[in-house]
């Protein structure tokens, strides 16, 4: 048998007949850039977020480099931010120029909420807080020093749609929530697509002017923006995904239990959830110190497994100007060395899942 790492064939052809006839009707309504798809969609998503404002973007790089532009965040300005995140995450902060303060990670690979405050300086201004690999992170915690150091809040939730923390859903707790419809994030369009999630009507609105070139009204620009629309289409195939977003999350939380329960092998460590929040399983990490052989033996028997991710950001060639070295952050990069992200999609059989199993638990 061959698993793959990922499936996004298969959530497309279990609602294959809901896709088509959405796609042909924004394909036939000659309509193809902001309108009422986008429209519906916003409200839609902020209506399960339970936040107030959805804005609709391009990407989630785009939401979360927005999101700082518009919270006047830049040169010479610090954001904390976890070491062990997707590069992107970063990218938002320094496309703004401002500078990132990594942050260790905790066992649940988010950010070590009590490392925090020894960072804060006088030039800090926000926290950006990920909940990586689809589980949410502390917020009670965070938020006590947001409130505490008066610093603005901004949620990188392109891999925790609809994970919650204390009943409250991520990316409704700070000044923005950015998230990512990307292929294969839980919540995937059938192209790039992004969006924010936020509290404040008058950002909200500041979001809708910067997303198409800083115009209010067409031909009229009040400010240099950008060109970062969610499209219609996207917009439309959103939301039928967004009709079936329970029963998705409900597989994924099946086929995590499936595999924290039956995987037996002391060589990993399966991941684990923390108190007050739930995981909706975006990627099921495992860490193994024999990493590298795990992956080679699972490749054998056509096993795909991903690394999420091989090098920290503060490793990346393309961060050498911060000036870090191999060793500066000890827990982060012995995660880069270790975690393995097993198979995990919708639409996942449970042939596939015992294969998966069955071969680990023979490692
Ligand atoms: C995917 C991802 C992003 C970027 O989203 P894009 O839509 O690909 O630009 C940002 N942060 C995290 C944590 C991600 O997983």
């Amino acid at each position: 048998m061959k698993v793959m790492a990922n499936r996004m064939d298969r959530g497309f052809f279990r609602y294959q007949e809901e896709f088509e006839s959405k796609a042909l009707e924004v394909l036939r309504s000659g309509w193809y850039v902001l309108g009422n798809e986008v429209k519906s969609f916003e409200e839609e998503f902020a209506a399960y977020t339970g936040g107030n404002h959805c804005v609709g973007l391009a990407s989630g790089l785009d939401a979360l480099w927005i999101a700082f532009r518009l919270l006047g965040i830049g040169k010479g300005d610090e954001v904390i931010v976890q070491g062990n995140t997707y590069i992107a995450s970063v990218m938002g902060i320094t496309m703004n120029g401002a500078t990132p303060i990594f942050v260790e990670p905790n066992p649940y690979y988010n950010i070590d909420v009590s490392k925090i405050e020894e960072k804060i300086t006088e030039r800090t201004k926000a926290i950006l807080v990920v909940h990586l690999y689809g589980q949410a992170s502390n917020m009670a915690e965070v938020k006590k020093l947001t409130e505490k150091y008066n610093l603005k809040l901004v949620e990188d939730c392109a891999q925790s749609h609809g994970a919650c923390f204390d009943g409250q859903m991520t990316g409704t707790f700070g000044d923005v929530g950015c998230f990512s419809f990307y292929p294969s994030k839980n919540i995937g369009a059938f192209g790039d697509g992004g969006g924010v999630v936020v509290k404040d009507a008058g950002l909200a609105e500041d979001f809708r002017v910067y997303r198409n070139y800083g115009s209010e009204k067409r031909y009229y620009n009040k400010v240099v923006g950008a060109n970062s629309r969610l499209d219609e289409l996207q917009a439309g195939l959103l939301r039928v995904r967004l009709r079936h977003v329970e029963e998705c999350e409900e597989e994924r939380r099946q086929i995590a239990a499936r595999y924290l329960a039956e995987i037996q092998n002391d060589k990993l460590i399966l991941p684990g959830v923390q108190e007050g929040a739930t995981a909706v399983w975006h990627q099921f990490v495992v860490r193994s110190e024999q990493r590298d052989e795990l992956k080679k033996y699972l490749e054998e028997k056509e096993i795909g497994t991903i690394i999420h991710y091989p090098i920290p950001p503060h490793l990346s060639e393309a961060y050498q100007y911060l000036g870090y070295k191999k060793g500066d952050f000890p827990i982060t990069e012995q995660y880069a060395s270790q975690v393995l992200s097993l198979p995990m999609y919708n639409g996942m059989t449970e042939e596939e899942q015992s294969y998966v199993i069955d071969a680990i638990n023979a490692f």
